[in-house]
């Protein structure tokens, strides 16, 4: 056996001892091995913790790529048996090996190293043919490759040990931010639901709340008002504005929700400047969006009207009743663009469908209203209302002791007119006194077409002689205005007051039936005042 000089291995004896790393100490032992056994090659494995796996190894020697495959074939073969106790050094049967091995390799021995009565590795010796088990364990066991093989295995563990936990701390981490996400998703899609759910039951609410008051209000003023608060409110607009022309378009009915970061377009909206808009709005049946006027290149239907409601978006939805366009619901975004969703428009379109309905039922009432108390021929009250209008002022003068006059108007020879120029004549004769007494009585004078031939006219809180001067007045108009057929026709005229000539209204109106009877008596075409004096 041939001994290496003492210098070479202290210098690795050194560097074992000074180096924990595992490669590094495989490549000191491994030439330590070499320098005291004469050997053509040598192998360092290292195990695993668990001891199912080498987890390094290092070969060396000038036979070190022979020796290769052995190493390997041994590796794996190998990790069980190395668990089981026995001698520190041990031939290995090439035969147990399935590799061939050439011969100069030959013997095979393998030096246990153990940390703890735990195997850590085994060093594999090749081709020391003139050593034998004893004076390799002599030779080695003289040396700290114990030592600083179990030392770098121990870093080398925890190293590895540390890297797991690394490993599995980053997995942990990474799991922990996918649920931190998760959660974060889940509580956003919660939270999106339930805010869909709850704009739905407001818009549910809104639909029901606005189509209730439409049917149980007759009030349309009022509905109107509440439905653009409703919307406004609702869909956080700057306004909502709802328009509807009245009377052939001559007037324009505005009910506006006004936010009070906005100006209210009101006094716009009723301003020549709407006209063209308005126009527009009316001949519309389909809904219109409008994106920002100053940007929008689409043939907008009034860029001029759109910029001074200085709005960046807009949605206007007509109110149709069968094809009948009857107003428009505008609503308004001053301060961003706005995506009218089909949602939004759809619900908007069934909300004006609802007013359409309360707006017809409304005119509808008020039509009916009107013909309840109105003549059919003059346009003026009928008898009905006069009767009622005529008791209640008549107990009002009474309780604040106000004078109350009452005139009675009657046609000079309607039947004459009747039978010389036609029935249609006569009632046109009748049509003019209604106009005179409509156009040129007070606002508080109510006239009336009592039957027939026959009016009244009801002056409240009006003494004796401003009733005569009224009456003085309406017979030389009657008696001014041209009627075709007859030129000019005339009327006689009573007049009677309370509290001067009746103090009950029966009284008051038989007075002034005298007074007519008189004036036709005396000639027709004059005023008579009752001659009647109070009770
Ligand atoms: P007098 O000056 O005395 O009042 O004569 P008169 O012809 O007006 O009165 P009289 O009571 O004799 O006849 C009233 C006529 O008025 C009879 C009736 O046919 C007619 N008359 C009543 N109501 C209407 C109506 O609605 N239209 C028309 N064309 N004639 C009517
Ligand atoms: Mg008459």
């Amino acid at each position: 056996m041939m001994m290496k000089s003492a210098i070479d291995i202290s210098e690795n004896n050194l560097m074992l001892l000074s180096t924990v790393d595992l490669d590094e100490v495989l490549e000191a032992v491994a030439a330590i091995v070499m320098q005291i056994v004469d050997v053509r090659a040598v192998a360092v494995l290292i195990w695993d913790a668990d001891l199912e796996t080498f987890s390094n190894q290092y070969i060396s020697g000038p036979r070190k790529r022979d020796f290769k495959k052995f190493v390997e074939a041994y590796a794996e073969q190998s990790c069980e048996d190395a668990t089981a106790g026995g001698k520190k050094v041990s031939e290995v049967d090439p035969d147990d090996i399935d590799v061939r091995l050439a011969a100069e390799l030959l013997p095979v021995f393998c030096y246990r190293v153990e940390n703890s009565e735990k195997r850590c590795a085994s060093i594999l010796i090749a081709g020391a043919s003139d050593a034998d088990d004893k004076t390799i364990d002599d030779q080695l066991t003289s040396y700290p490759l114990v030592q600083a093989i179990s030392n770098a295995w121990e870093v080398h563990e925890l190293r590895r040990e540390n890297e797991r936990l690394r490993a599995r701390y980053e997995e942990l981490e990474d799991q922990n931010c996918m649920l931190q996400e998760q959660t974060r998703q889940l509580i956003h899609d919660t939270m999106h639901k339930s805010a869909v759910e709850t704009q739905l039951a407001q818009k549910e609410r809104l639909v029901y709340s606005i189509s209730n008051a439409v049917r149980s209000s007759l009030k349309i003023q009022e509905v109107l008002e509440t439905a653009v608060n409703k919307i406004g409110d609702q869909f956080k607009l700057s306004r909502c504005v709802l328009f509807r022309p009245l009377n052939s378009g001559e007037e324009l009915s505005v009910f506006e929700y006004c936010h009070n970061s906005v100006q209210p377009c009101r006094d716009l909206f009723l301003s020549d400047s709407a006209k063209d808009f308005v126009q527009m709005s009316m001949r519309t049946s389909v809904p219109h969006d409008f994106s920002e006027p100053e940007t929008d290149t689409q043939d907008v239907f009034d860029r001029e009207f759109l910029l001074a409601l200085k709005i960046r978006s807009g949605l206007l939805v007509p109110i149709i009743i069968r094809d009948r366009n009857i107003g428009s619901i505008f609503l308004q975004d001053c301060l961003a663009p706005r995506d009218w969703s089909i949602d939004a428009t759809a619900l908007i379109g069934s909300l004006a469908d609802q007013l359409a309905v309360g707006i017809e039922n409304a005119e509808l009432h008020k039509e009916k209203e009107h013909q309840a108390v109105t003549d059919g021929l003059t346009g003026i009250a009928n008898r009905r209302h006069f009767n009622d209008t005529f008791a209640k002022e008549f107990e009002r003068a009474k309780r604040y002791g106000e004078p109350l006059s009452l005139i009675v108007v009657d046609l000079d020879f309607l039947k004459k007119i009747n039978d010389t120029y036609g029935h249609q004549v006569g009632d046109a004769a009748i049509q003019t006194i209604g106009r005179v007494l409509g156009s040129s009585c007070r606002a508080n004078d109510l006239p009336a077409r009592y039957g027939g031939e026959e009016f009244c006219l009801l002056l409240p809180n009006t003494d004796v002689e401003m009733a005569s001067n009224t009456a003085e007045r309406l017979r030389k108009l009657i008696n001014e205005t041209p009627v075709d057929g007859p030129g000019t026709i005339s009327a006689s005229i009573g007049v009677a007051n309370f509290p001067l000539h009746a103090s009950e209204p029966d009284a008051l109106f038989e007075a002034a039936d005298e007074a007519l009877y008189c004036a036709k008596e005396s000639g027709r075409n004059r005023v008579c005042i009752s001659s009647n004096l109070s009770e």
